[in-house]
């Protein structure tokens, strides 16, 4: 288990499929989803010059993070999993991006804590493209309005648009669809692809892979339910 060998593959591959899809390997940002990961995981990979990581929750990301921005200052640290609005400001404070915007309420507590805070970031707003009923994300046939209000009524800095393919099906479909919406909006970022899918993500349109189990190996169960 090698974490700065895994991070050389991955980055690798990612140019491979950038160069195969006619793109430059440089459109492609890889970030590096940490959760559950603890320094001795994290801290090689760093190292190793990585410096856009992902986690999924804000409190974990306050505990683990403040000590290692501190030691890798250029680091960007993104939040890629369901945000409560109770816990906004502490994601406007640490996080650089935020890929997890999935409803009104959301975006308006957004609008109002970066006009507090004076600080932007990039959102990506999360769409349910297989409209499944427990995962979160606006339904595509929403997502027009949706970013229309983000961007014309609340200001927000909409950089893209976020999704997870339903876990048993083809996800090129929904990366297609993704890009679909992106591209009618006007919306340049595409968040897709993950550990088992970031070369098809990448071949349809992704800015940003989101790669964990590939980087830092299998999750250890979480430490807490926070
Ligand atoms: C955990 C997670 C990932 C990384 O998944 P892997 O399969 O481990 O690469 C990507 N995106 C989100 C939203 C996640 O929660």
């Amino acid at each position: 288990m090698d974490p700065a060998q895994n991070l050389a593959q991955i980055k690798d591959r990612i140019k491979g499929a950038a160069l195969k899809a006619g793109r430059s390997p440089d459109d492609v940002t890889l970030v590096a989803i940490s959760k559950f990961h603890g320094h001795d995981r994290i801290e090689p990979v760093l190292a190793a010059g990585q410096k856009v990581f992902g986690e999924n929750r804000v409190q974990e990301a306050q505990g683990k993070w403040p000590p290692l921005v501190e030691a890798y200052p250029d680091v960007e640290l993104h939040l890629v999993g369901p945000l409560q609005t109770n816990k906004v400001k502490d994601a406007v404070r640490l996080f650089d991006a935020i890929h997890s915007l999935d409803r009104e309420r959301l975006a308006r507590k957004l609008a109002q804590e970066l006009s507090e805070q004076e600080k932007s970031l990039a959102l990506f707003i999360e769409v349910n493209t297989g409209e499944e009923e427990q995962k979160a994300g606006i339904v595509p046939s929403d997502a027009d309005a949706f970013v229309r209000l983000c961007r014309e009524e609340l200001k927000l800095p909409i950089q893209g648009l976020m999704c997870i393919p339903p876990v048993n099906e083809n996800p090129a479909p929904h990366f297609a669809l993704l890009r679909k919406i992106a591209q009618r909006n006007g919306l340049a970022g595409l968040s897709m692809g993950m550990t088992s899918d970031f070369e098809t993500a990448i071949e349809l349109g992704a800015t940003h892979v989101r790669v964990g189990t590939a980087i830092f190996g299998e999750r250890p169960p979480p430490e807490n339910n926070v």
